[in-house]
């Protein structure tokens, strides 16, 4: 594979841009080679500088739930653009998405638009804190909730792709506030809550976690969770930036019947646009700014081209609710596949996947937690990211992140990153 201009631009960017990309898994660094620079996308397929075309397996690290350049994306936009593209000022675009909102998430009775998934996990901790009148939360090993300081303590994603789950930059001040948990560990949930009594304000987890590999929550968990919250007046907080949308119409809760106080959304609300959002009971979401004492703004948030692609995307989600068996088949496909190609080989990997969310860890044992995640040979992984990028297949260049599915992929786009999928592995073991 040619890849010389990708090349070249990496270099060049080097020199403006800190390590040449503007969020660091981007840099490839731990699965080693030059990074892709794209050109362009379309349905199911990235195109890079070179000319390269892959299958897509990030989708824009989830956003792009109907593949690239959807047509009714596309004209939303375009239609958009016409009338100006920020006003600061309210419009009637943003009651409809947010009632829309709030008639597909089952917890949200009301919304608050931000521009990102880390705006929308900070301000959810913010309204938490304001509204129970308590300093500290709990999160959880190995899930990531943006760049926010206090989240920056054993994060996943790229923080720990990066070997930097606690950053320099956040102070013992903030990080004192943040109370860890192993994650999928109800029993010292409680033991945190019972040694830190009228302290904490909220649990805050990814209800399925993408950030440390797709890992799902143990039977009981996330009940257990709401349970301990109501009991103890802690706020429960689902962050479903990657989960909302994805896993049905409603998100995680919805598919897992279990409701949070406050939901982050992000990714897919956006339609491919820098859009976060959170949202929960009325009474808490009253507390934010002007309707009460929580602050929390932003220049461009409700910006009505953002607004215009996440209306057509949630559109689209809500009125077609074969999405989500579209994705589920796909997801069950590729998991058979890869299911089939293990036994062939004699193979033992784990694979989790739930939905159109999917991992392959390089490890025999279970993972439910950070722990678990941590014992996959990430070497190995790396060998097998350029195997499969050979093959044409861009999978996440990390084997912390969970596998995006989008329903452009047909079962010919599934069954070829089946085959690439034996040959990369017969390649690297
Ligand atoms: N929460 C979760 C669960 C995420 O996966 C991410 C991003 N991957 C974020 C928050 C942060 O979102 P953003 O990158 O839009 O700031």
């Amino acid at each position: 594979m040619q890849i010389s201009r990708s090349k070249d631009l990496f270099a060049k960017a080097q020199n403006s841009i800190p390590g040449g990309v503007n969020s660091p898994v981007r840099a490839f660094r731990a699965v080693g080679g030059d990074p892709l620079f794209i050109n362009k996308a379309n349905g199911p397929y990235l195109f890079d500088e070179d000319g390269n075309q892959f299958i897509e397996l990030i989708n824009s690290w989830g956003p792009m739930i109907l593949g690239h350049n959807h047509p009714q994306i596309r004209e939303a936009i375009l239609k958009a653009v016409e009338t100006g593209t920020s006003f600061g000022a309210p419009t009637a675009r943003e009651i409809e998405i947010a009632e829309l909102i709030v008639s597909m998430v089952p917890s949200v009775e009301k919304v608050r638009m931000v521009n990102s998934g880390t705006e929308a996990t900070m301000s959810a901790i913010r309204l938490a804190r304001g509204f129970t009148g308590r300093d500290k939360f709990i999160k959880f090993e190995g899930n990531y909730h943006g760049h926010g300081d206090s989240f920056l303590i054993a994060a996943g994603s790229g923080a720990v792709t990066m070997g930097q789950p606690d950053s320099p930059g956040v102070t013992r001040g903030t990080a004192k506030d943040t109370l860890l948990a192993p994650h999928n560990d109800l029993e010292a949930v409680k033991k945190l809550v019972e040694a830190n009594p009228n302290e904490v304000a909220a649990i805050i987890l990814e209800p399925v976690a993408g950030n440390m590999g797709c890992i799902l929550p143990k039977e009981g968990f996330l009940q257990g969770l709401r349970d301990l919250c109501d009991k103890e007046g802690i706020v429960l907080i689902f962050d479903e930036v990657m989960t909302g949308f994805r896993l049905a119409k409603g998100g995680a809760q919805e598919h897992f019947g279990v409701t949070p106080d406050i939901t982050t959304m992000g990714k897919i609300i956006g339609g491919g646009m820098p859009v976060g959002a959170y949202g929960g009971k009325k009474e808490i979401m009253d507390f934010v700014s002007p309707a009460g004492p929580v602050y929390q703004a932003g220049t461009l948030s409700g910006n009505p081209i953002a607004m215009a692609a996440g209306m057509a995307m949630l559109t689209y989600l809500n009125e077609n609710p074969s999405v989500y068996s579209t994705l589920e088949a796909s997801g069950n496909r590729l998991l058979k596949g890869f299911q089939a190609t293990q036994e062939k080989l004699g193979l033992n990997y784990t694979m989790t996947h739930l939905g159109s969310m999917f991992s392959l860890f390089f490890t025999d044992k279970e993972v439910y937690d950070f722990e678990s995640a941590k014992t996959s040979d990430t070497g190995l992984f790396g060998r097998y990211f350029q195997a499969m990028l050979h093959r044409g297949i861009y999978l996440p260049p990390s084997q912390y992140e969970s596998w995006f599915l989008s329903t452009a992929l047909t079962e010919e786009h599934i069954d070829q990153i089946i085959d690439a999928n034996e040959e990369s592995l017969r390649e690297v073991l």
